[in-house]
């Protein structure tokens, strides 16, 4: 699962786009971001999703002034994490 979610950011990313000081994918994480959201995956991994289209994870992204503030929730035991790389900002 986290393997597809890998590849699904890298999926966004477009040649032509410049480069940038953070990688880039469509849900505009830093490194240490992702990193953080694989490990909260990764931690919620027997959690079981009962439906067949995914939908186990819930982003939140919230644009600030600064930065996104961005969370991550497991829909199965509903624990909520809060991602954000502040020091990105
Ligand atoms: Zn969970």
């Amino acid at each position: 699962m986290i393997e597809f979610f890998k590849k699904l950011f890298r999926y966004f990313k477009r040649p032509e786009d410049p480069p940038t000081t953070k990688r880039e994918n469509y849900l505009g994480l830093t490194e240490i971001e992702e990193d953080r959201l694989y490990k909260f995956m990764d931690s919620h991994k027997h959690c079981k999703c009962t439906s067949t289209i995914g939908g186990k994870f819930t982003y939140t992204i919230t644009p600030t002034g600064l930065g996104n503030i961005t969370h991550v929730r497991c829909n199965v035991c509903n624990e909520e994490t809060d991602i954000t790389d502040t020091d990105s900002w």
